[in-house]
């Protein structure tokens, strides 16, 4: 079984084919996705995906791009959101100094990052963080922060040095379509120098789509192609590869606790 740790179907690049999708990627052997929010009304609406379908879950945040959605009630909206049982973490939540160069705005960031951060400790829940160019303000927020939190570094970029500072902390990284890619020089050196426990895969559809389909829209079922990959960066069978990485998505969201709840009734 694979699982996809980090899409977005409530896009409406999958409005004409949504439910194709997610049956594209069972067929697949891609058995659960976690869909994340990045504003307050693409929360909710991961949120309802995820009552809706059976192999669907949700984390829901406000992402760094989006600051302009946040306001003193999001945090108390979201956790009404999180209380859902398929609610699995809070994200995606960071900092994106990549599309923000105005040092006020990444202050703002910063602080809706660190209140979010607050909000996944009071829900118990672990966290996905979006981190583009700000790899040094993100690993000193997750070290007096969050220590006492667990989550995952998503589409991670940053280099093998900071990788096994954010090892350390306990946190994971989310490997994706880049480390298929040519030029992709930096992921390959971090995954092959990963511990097993500490790598997911993810495709973050709609965007980002590995080879062969680099360039199209991306999808679920494309996160076995990120695998067969990491297979072969790190000298593994895909049988191994997915067993591991589907292990330690489902021991970071508890998702086999609430697969196994929710059969209980
Ligand atoms: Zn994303």
């Amino acid at each position: 079984m694979f699982i996809d740790t980090h899409c977005h179907l409530e896009d409406e690049n999958f409005a004409a084919d949504r439910a194709e999708a997610i049956a594209r990627a069972e067929t697949a052997g891609v058995e659960r996705i976690i869909n994340f929010g990045s504003t307050m009304q693409s929360s909710i609406a991961v949120a309802e995906l995820a009552k809706k379908f059976s192999g669907l879950y949700a984390g829901v945040g406000i992402h760094p791009e989006e600051i302009d959605d946040f306001d003193e009630n999001t945090c108390a909206r979201l956790a009404d959101l999180a209380a859902h049982e398929k609610v699995v973490a809070i994200g995606e939540i960071g900092l994106d100094y990549h599309w923000e160069k105005d040092s006020a705005r990444r202050l703002v960031q910063q602080r809706i990052f660190v209140e979010q951060l607050d909000l996944a400790r009071q829900m118990h829940l672990p966290v996905c963080v979006h981190d583009r160019d700000a790899h040094g303000d993100t690993l000193k927020i997750l070290q007096t922060e969050a220590r006492d939190l667990r989550g995952v570094l998503h589409c991670y970029s940053g280099s093998l040095e900071t990788a096994r500072e954010v090892w350390k902390l306990g946190w994971l990284i989310g490997v994706d379509g880049p480390l298929t890619f040519k030029n992709s020089a930096k992921v390959p050196e971090v995954v092959k120098a990963a511990p097993r426990d500490m790598i997911l895969i993810e495709t973050d559809a709609p965007y980002l789509a590995p080879v062969p389909y680099r360039g199209k829209r991306n999808e679920p079922a494309y996160v076995v192609e990120v695998a067969k990959k990491l297979a072969e960066v790190r000298g593994e069978t895909l049988e191994e590869v997915a067993a591991y990485t589907a292990a330690n998505a489902m021991r970071l969201y508890d998702i086999f606790q609430k697969c196994t709840d929710a059969a209980s009734g």
